[in-house]
């Protein structure tokens, strides 16, 4: 029996005071232990459903419920089980690369040995060992980026949300990326992955749902879904 991990109810929303409407009536169901990717072009509307889902806008008009409970900005429990990447930057830059991680697994609430020994696993994990000494503001954008997933990772969480993680990474990197998501899920954890590239995820995910102008156009797998993009999708999604 499928297990609900989010339930997407009607999710409608506005910016700039009911102006511009970014989401437009999103129904959708995620599933615990699935890989899911939220497909579409820029400005389609990914980035404003996932903070609805995290609780860092409250949906104008609809509900998101996680784990059956509603999400919304006070919902700290129901944060607590997510752990969110997100495009923008960075913002532990003036730590080591070591403490960036650590000290956010200690946020986390993990013990100090628990937080170091998973920072000393996931540098290594992520072929990030030899920088540990290095300031963050000192590594590559690439390399930056590898730290912050780091800091998603610590904490084990059960659902992980991974806005466009492979973005400024080289194609082993991306490789690599692709295969710390699939180990992941293998243990039970439930990934939602954003993402423009339909390549990315036929590799990954196994369900996507197609996002264009704030609406959801489509939910399948994603070799089912290929046949079906309209020309506009696939020129964008191919470019
Ligand atoms: P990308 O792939 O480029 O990251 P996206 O699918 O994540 O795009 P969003 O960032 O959700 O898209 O943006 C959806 C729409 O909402 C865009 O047209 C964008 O210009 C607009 N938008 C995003 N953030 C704001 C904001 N803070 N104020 C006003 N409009 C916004």
């Amino acid at each position: 029996m499928l297990e609900p991990v989010y339930e997407l109810e009607d999710v409608t929303f506005y910016y700039k005071k009911g102006r511009y409407k970014a989401n437009d009536g999103i129904s959708l169901t995620i599933y615990k232990g699935e890989i899911i990717g939220i497909l579409g072009p820029n400005g389609a509307g990914k980035t404003t459903l996932i903070k609805q889902m995290i609780g860092h806008l409250a949906p104008t008009v609809g509900s998101v419920k996680f784990q059956r409970q509603e999400v919304s900005r006070n919902t700290k429990d129901v944060i607590k089980q997510i752990a969110y990447y997100s495009q923008e930057t960075f913002a532990l830059s003036f730590l080591k690369t070591w403490e960036a991680i650590y000290f956010t697994g200690r946020l986390k609430g993990l013990s100090k040995k628990e937080a170091k020994q998973q920072t000393d696993n996931i540098l290594l994990r992520l072929g990030m060992k030899a920088y540990r000494n290095k300031l963050v503001s000192k590594l590559s954008g690439g390399q930056r980026r590898l730290i912050s997933l780091g800091t998603t990772l610590i904490g084990q969480a059960s659902v992980i949300i991974l806005d466009e993680p492979t973005n400024e990474l080289d194609p082993l990197k991306r490789k690599l990326v692709w295969e710390i998501i699939r180990e992941l899920n293998y243990k039970g954890t439930t990934i939602i992955l954003v993402t423009h590239n339909i390549l990315e995820a036929e590799k990954v995910v196994h369900r996507v749902a197609v996002i264009d102008n704030g609406k959801l156009l489509a939910i399948d797998h994603v070799e089912k879904l290929k046949r079906r993009v309209d020309q506009r999708m696939r020129l964008e999604i191919y470019a």
